[in-house]
């Protein structure tokens, strides 16, 4: 349980107990690994899915993507980058 130092807009809240200091994230920031394996499993998908169909081009979702995973410290892959 513990004090609640400090809380942000999103709902995350840095808590402590007895001197030790711990995070408790909110859904959004809880998810975030899960958000990331998964955003990386679509574009994989759709990776794979290009080399197929060479026609298909990349999703208005693409580049936001990408962004948002270097963003998160991750290094996407793709031949369409
Ligand atoms: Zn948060």
């Amino acid at each position: 349980m513990g004090i609640v130092v400090r809380e942000y807009e999103c709902g995350c809240r840095i808590t402590s107990d007895k001197n030790y200091p711990s995070i408790k994230y909110c859904p959004k920031h809880k998810s975030a690994p899960d958000l990331c394996e998964a955003l990386e499993g679509l574009l994989d998908w759709y990776d794979d899915l290009t080399l197929n169909n060479p026609d298909l081009e990349s999703p208005i979702f693409w580049n936001p993507a990408i962004k948002a995973l270097r963003k998160a410290g991750r290094k996407p892959k793709s031949h369409l980058m």
